[in-house]
This record gives structure tokens, sequence and C-alpha cells, in this order.
């Protein structure tokens, strides 16, 4: 028998380093997680470096490898992909940007990057997509709010650059930069100057909308500026479905991987209580992920809190939350017809509380894989499996080989 479909599980920044208050196990050695060892012992495991060994990956870079896209050649940066997971519908050569809700004081100086951790600001970004006008610019563009106190911009015009500075001073106190051009490109200069004009406009609206007026009253900081940065251009993404010949859906609740699966032309499945966070609804995410298998070839499942456990250098926050996830997983384990893969995009080692380059976990189950020696799901387990180590862009041919989708290379 052979599996027909793909379910793709990336639970990010799940690997780590020998912790000393788990007795030197990884927060994933330590973890009760009896349903990804039986994944483990079901399938045929390795570890992988999801870009190439040594080299430090970002969620986004490494997701982009794992889905068959050489980051070297794809990557533009963090703002448009950023932007497509907001829901604008960027097209190649359109300008993204990332953006914070912020809070000014009195004097102009940044009170809080955050803005109190608002959120539900639809209301204000849809008043800055109606009230800013940048066509004296040239330049049409598109402004939509994220998760919580992120939100994204994107530019559309002719004669724009990327290589502009952020007006995100990253500490509180001072006031907000001013935009510049990074070198003395006239392009970069009209992209700085439609920067300062858009966040000009902006404050104006934002200073006497009734939602900050109401957040003052309840004594909460007002959403009064937009810090913006991570400039990029978009790029041209091949579908999905034209490379790999599979229809796919994407569930992620950060806006970054949900962008890259659109980019590509995933289909988004939205679900309602996932935060991207350690308290997101996982059995929504599951059940939401069963469904979606139903009519898709190749399902990429997205589980970020253990990511955020570890750039908070929190080991035992990360292993709770690990067991939490493999408790959610139990649905997903031995279903019929199904290759399921598990892996990190990359570690996330408490020890360093940013991204490091030790290669992830991986394990592919189901009807067609082998099945090696190997019966727990850690970094060091693993590492004795049956597909040794791999590169992240090695992943996608693998998975195709595996449901017989695989072209032949010679005769
Ligand atoms: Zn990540
Ligand atoms: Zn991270």
């Amino acid at each position: 028998m052979t599996a027909h479909r793909i379910l793709f599980i990336v639970l990010d920044g799940i690997s780590d380093r020998p912790c000393p208050e788990l007795g030197n196990r990884t927060p994933l050695q330590a973890a009760l997680t009896p349903v990804l060892d039986r994944i483990a012992r079901d399938g045929v495991c390795g570890i992988m470096d999801t870009i190439a060994p040594g080299i430090r990956p970002g969620s986004d870079t490494a997701h982009l490898s794992l889905l068959g896209y050489d980051p070297e050649k794809y990557y533009t940066g963090r703002g448009p992909l950023e932007a497509e997971g907001c829901g604008i519908r960027m097209e190649p050569g359109m300008i993204g940007f990332r953006c914070n809700y912020a809070t000014l004081d009195d004097q102009g100086r940044v009170a809080d990057r955050r803005a109190g951790r608002v959120h539900g600001t639809e209301t204000l970004s849809n008043a800055i997509q109606e009230g800013v006008d940048l066509s004296s610019l040239g330049i049409e563009f598109f402004f939509r709010s994220g998760a919580g106190h992120r939100a994204a911009l994107a530019f559309r015009g002719e004669g724009l650059g990327v290589a502009v500075t952020s007006n995100d001073p990253k500490k509180e106190g001072v006031p907000p930069l001013p935009f510049e051009p990074r070198d003395g490109d006239e392009a970069d200069r009209k992209t700085a100057q439609a920067l300062r004009e858009f966040v000009r406009q902006a404050e104006g609206i934002l200073r006497d909308h009734p939602f900050n007026a109401s957040r003052r009253e309840k004594g909460l900081l007002p959403a009064n500026t937009v810090l913006i940065r991570g400039a990029g251009r978009m790029g041209h993404f091949e579908s999905f479905s034209t490379k790999h010949g599979l229809s796919g859906k994407v569930i992620s609740a950060a806006a970054l991987i949900a962008g890259i699966g659109s980019a590509i032309g995933l289909t988004r499945v939205d679900v309602p209580g996932t935060t991207g966070s350690v308290n997101t609804d996982l059995a929504a995410k599951v059940r939401a992920a069963r469904e979606a298998l139903s009519t898709s070839d190749f399902v990429l499942v997205n589980i970020k809190g253990a990511d955020e456990a570890g750039h908070d250098g929190d080991a035992r926050a990360k292993m709770a939350f690990i067991e939490k996830i493999d408790l959610a997983l139990a649905p997903l384990a031995g279903l019929p017809g199904t290759l399921i893969v598990v892996c990190a995009d990359h570690s996330t080692p408490c020890s360093v509380k940013d991204h490091s380059a030790d290669p992830v976990p991986l394990v592919i189950s189901g009807e067609g894989a082998r099945v090696d020696r190997v019966t727990a799901f850690d970094e060091v387990s693993c590492a004795e499996g049956g597909l040794h180590r791999i590169r992240g862009l090695s992943l996608m041919p693998i998975l195709l080989d595996l449901v017989n989708r695989s072209p032949k290379f010679g005769a």
C-alpha cells in the first residue's frame, strides 16, 4: 500500500540543546511524548539541516526550504510575506513591510512599542486605509491588521526601492527614528518619503479616533502611531501545485507562515482560537487539519508555542508545551492513506533564546515508508534513524517519491 496524501506538521523551534535544569536533557527528551514516540516507532527517522549545516534559519527561510523553495533564490525579506499573511494580495514587485501599532507620549517619544499589547485594531486599520492618501506620490497602498498589535503595509507604484531604514528605535523613551534611504538611490529615497508621509497622515487619523479615546478612558495606552520595518520586494513564486503536482492547504496562526503558504498558492485555513502562542487552541487546529486532509493532497500545519518558550529561555515551559502538543496530536497519528511528517523548522535552544543551526529531528510515517529502529521522537534518538542527516530542500522530493509522484530521472 502507498499513502496518497501528506500531513506535514512543523513544530516550530521544538528542538533544543541539553538543558541543565532538565538534567542535561533537551525539553523534547525530557517531555512525556507517547504519541510522537509512536509515530517515530512506526516510521523512518532522521535529523535535518533545514537550510544547510551551520546556517541559523529564520522561520520564513526554513519553511520555504521545507516546502521545496530554495530560500537563496526565493527569499526577499519578511515584510512581503508578513503582508501576504495579513491578507494583502502581494503581486510580484510590490513592497511589503511589517508594522506595529505603538504608543507615543505627549513629547513624541515611544512610550510602548506594542501600544499596551492592543488587539482588535481592524477599525483603526480601516480608517487608515480610507483616510491616508499617497496618490500625489503615485503610490497605491494597502494596510491591514495582523494578530494583536501587529499590522502590515504594502506599496504598489513605479520607482520604489527597498533599501530604507526603519522608524522603530527598538526601545522606549526615545522618539521614532526618521525613515532614510540606506544609500543615495532615488528609488529608496522615494520609498522613505512615502513612509514618512504615510506615518504623518496615519498619526493624524489615530490621534482623534474613537477607538483610542475609549482606550484612554479605560486607562489603556492609545495606538497612536505605526512603527514600520522589514522592507522587502515581493518575488515571483511558482505555485506549489505546479511545482509538486499536489493541491494543498496551510494552517498556521503565525501570519508569516500563513503568508508563505498563501504566496505559493496553498489555501489558507484560519482556525478561530489559535494564537501562535502557548495558549493556542491545539484541538481546534488538529480538527481543522483532519478536515483539510479530506479534500487535499497536502496539508501544512505549523504549531508555534515551543519556539516562544525557547525565545523566553524557559526549558520547563517548553517541555510542558511539548507534552500539550503530543496529547493534541493523538487524532492525527495512524490516519489511513496518509503520510505523516513531523519536524521542526529550526532549533530554538533555551540557552540561546534564539534560533540555532542545530539540526532538527524528523520522522516520516505511513503506508510505504520504511520502519527503522528508532522508538522515540527527539534530537538524539532520531539521529540514529534511516533517513540519517538530510537538508530541508531534500524533504519534498523524498515525500513525493513516497506518494509515488516523483518524476523519474533517466530511462
Ligand atoms: Zn520557526
Ligand atoms: Zn523563533
